[in-house]
């Protein structure tokens, strides 16, 4: 699906245009400057068209260099988006971070839509024709809170949209989609540099424009594999205000776009919460999963005992993942990270026949029943496999199922199946 930033400096109303346009279920929380959001991206659709709209809203913003933070984050969204809906407010004019997002814009030679927001009558539309002097194109006046014009103004986002199958070629076949996430120091550019090494080629941007590559080519034990941000992974993180959101909103969106995602952890040291994060992130996002503990040089026989019992404490929930112990540094079983993400998009790709899943059901479910709840005891009536990468399954029940019972048929599927180093999602579809 095409993906769509929303750019713009706070208080123009990116959360709830984006709140608009998802017709609200899940709410947005306001742009407080300060806060950081759980969630950026979001399914969106118009007139049948499904696309992912990314916010890039919930900086930590202070006083300092505002201008340069907003066009640091359109700069972001840029580069990993297909097109742009750049916020302004028609109420205010053009200021000078309206300005510093619009040379990015023009750089990048990307789709962009202009919503002129706060537009919440006939007479303020006069208010949004002078905002052509961004030299943007047409203005669309939308009021994001009445929804006032925002029809017109996705029709025009949809019609500059790529359509799905134009985006197919670059994203489907071709070398797979890797990302190397993990927090700060753990030595995602020195595996990246080990890797990129002699035989590097930068993926020559598609449309031809100006910003920096962001992916690269790159050979993993003889597998060539396409590394997704690898300008992000090179960057080096600057001390200002909100640079900490910028890093997880580039983690975010790499997840997003790759296929499998090796996280990268820090053996040398003790497992922090930000590791068991950027796990779950993963695991969320459905992606395959390989887990690379980096310095191994570093760790001795006590260091590496120690380690043991954290992995068999903290990350149990992640025990499906393939893990490699590294030497960014030495290179030490680098190459071994190909047969580890190999490994994982096959279990990511695994397809399991309707015959097979309920033979399957069948057995576990008559060897272990669900528990009686209230005198009912509700039972799977039917299985299918909806979709691969990663595997989801719709089982159709009797009942509510309890959560601990759909883990316990999760690890019995895993056991039967393999899916080794992709999450499962399971969607219980209770019978009324
Ligand atoms: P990033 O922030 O995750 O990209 O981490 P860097 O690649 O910048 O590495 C952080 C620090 O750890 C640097 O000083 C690296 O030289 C060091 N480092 C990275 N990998 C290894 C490794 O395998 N062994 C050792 N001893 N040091 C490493």
């Amino acid at each position: 699906r095409p993906v769509v930033a929303v750019v713009g400096r706070p208080n123009v109303g990116k959360s709830t245009l984006v709140n608009r346009i998802l017709g609200r279920r899940e709410a947005v929380v306001q742009d407080t400057p300060g806060v950081t959001r759980d969630r950026v991206s979001y399914d969106a659709e118009w007139a049948g068209h499904e696309f992912v709209l990314v916010d890039t809203g919930g900086w930590a913003s202070d006083a300092t260099g505002m201008a340069a933070q907003i066009a640091e984050q359109a700069e972001i969204a840029i580069q990993l988006a297909d097109a742009v809906l750049f916020v302004v407010d028609a109420t205010v004019g053009t200021t000078d971070e309206d300005e510093a997002v619009v040379q990015v814009l023009r750089r990048s030679r990307k789709p962009v839509v202009l919503a002129a927001n706060k537009v919440d009558d006939q007479r303020a539309e006069a208010d949004a024709a002078t905002m052509w002097n961004l030299g943007l194109g047409e203005p669309w006046p939308v009021s994001a809170l009445h929804g006032r014009g925002t029809g017109d103004m996705l029709d025009a986002l949809l019609a500059v949209l790529p359509s799905s199958d134009a985006l197919r070629p670059v994203e489907v076949g071709g070398p797979r989609r890797v990302a190397i996430v993990g927090k700060p120091n753990v030595g995602k550019s020195s595996l990246l540099n080990k890797l990129a090494g002699a035989n590097r080629s930068v993926v020559s941007d598609v449309s031809g424009t100006t910003v920096d590559p962001v992916d690269e080519l790159v050979s993993i034990g003889g597998q060539e594999y396409r590394l997704i941000d690898t300008a992000g992974i090179r960057k080096r993180v600057k001390e200002a205000s909100g640079s900490e959101y910028y890093a997880w909103l580039r983690t975010q969106a790499a997840i997003e776009r790759a296929e499998c995602c090796v996280v990268v952890i820090d053996a040398s040291e003790p497992v922090a919460e930000q590791d068991l994060k950027i796990l779950s992130q993963v695991e969320q996002a459905g992606k395959a999963m390989v887990i690379a503990y980096n310095k191994w040089d570093l760790t001795d026989e006590e260091r590496r005992r120690y380690l043991d019992r954290e992995i068999e404490r903290d990350l149990n929930a992640w025990a499906w993942a393939p893990s490699v112990n590294i030497s960014a540094l030495t290179g030490r079983n680098v190459d071994r990270l190909s047969k580890a993400i190999e490994l994982s998009l096959r279990g990511w790709e695994t397809r399991v026949t309707t015959g097979q899943l309920n033979s399957f059901l069948g057995r576990v479910v008559a060897a272990h029943p669900h528990p009686v709840r209230g005198g009912k005891q509700p039972r799977i009536l039917f299985g299918t496999q909806a979709h691969t990468a990663p595997p989801t399954f719709a089982l159709f029940t009797s009942g509510q199922m309890d959560p601990q019972y759909v883990r316990f048929i999760e690890r019995r599927l895993r056991e039967e199946f393999g899916f080794t180093g992709s999450p499962i999602h399971i969607e219980v579809r209770a019978r009324a």
